[in-house]
């Protein structure tokens, strides 16, 4: 408890140099995990392709003390943009702010996640935000969000087509299928997976906690239809081992 307080502290100060308008506090409820809560206005003044936007956005931010292994949640409080915007709950104004595991590789590669989050995502999707109101579109394309975006993200992550084989290389990374080096790649190549697959499967099991790629991967599921099936499987295969469990223990 102590050290994630400590850590959300750190993480406080650091927004309040870059959000000078967050009023931030460090909630404790009861036995629960303490999180970092912050409310106020965040400036954008960015600019894409030449389109440079200015604007002010009433925000709540809840940063979990599991972060940077989960992502902040980051609500619009204005629900005049949230009820425009598509890709914001409808409820409480909350962004989907786009592919989880990209979300956490880009955390995991940076020394200050706190500064890459507010800079970087956040600063990307307050754009989009504000370009939608103004355009009715998204700047960056719909990519990155919902269910066809995170499929087209691993997709180009693990440079594959969309079918079993992106399928398969998420469920490695999972450990839903045996994985080594020296083995065959799960992308179906017929390579090894030393000189295939092997180190973008690692980089996404190192990086992307399991609870965290298990969202995504059901996400992939969905828009490649797959959902029943794979799931099915899942399911056959874990009743198998219980099968052969319950069978060797009779044979002892
Ligand atoms: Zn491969």
């Amino acid at each position: 408890m102590v050290t994630e307080g400590a850590t959300l502290n750190s993480f406080a100060s650091e927004m309040r140099l870059i959000c000078p308008n967050l009023i931030n506090t460090i909630v404790f409820i009861g036995n629960e995990e303490p999180y970092l809560k912050a409310e106020g206005a965040v400036a954008l003044d960015a600019e894409y392709e030449g389109v440079r936007l200015v604007a002010r956005f009433d925000l709540e931010i809840i940063v979990p003390s599991s972060f940077p292994c989960d992502i902040p949640r980051v609500c619009l409080c204005d629900s005049s943009l949230s009820e425009v915007y598509p890709h914001a709950s409808e409820g409480d104004g909350e962004l989907c702010l786009g592919v989880t595991g990209d979300i956490l590789m880009r955390l995991a590669s940076t020394t200050s996640p706190i500064s890459t989050f507010l800079i970087e995502i956040l600063r990307d999707n307050l754009y989009s935000v504000e370009y939608y109101r103004r355009y009715h579109a998204m700047p960056f394309g719909d990519r990155s969000h919902c269910s066809q975006g995170v499929l087209e993200h691993y997709v180009e992550f693990f440079d594959t087509n969309a079918g079993p084989s992106v399928v398969n290389l998420i469920r490695s990374s999972l450990g839903l299928v045996s994985y080594g080096r020296n083995h065959k790649c799960p992308c179906g190549s017929g390579k090894k997976a030393l000189d295939c697959h092997g180190k973008a499967i690692e980089r996404l099991k190192r990086e992307v906690p399991r609870e965290m790629l298990r969202r995504d991967y059901v996400q992939v599921l969905d828009s490649l239809g797959m959902t029943q099936a794979i799931l099915a499987k899942d399911a056959a295969r874990a009743k198998l081992r219980d099968h052969n469990h319950r069978t060797s223990q009779r044979r002892q």
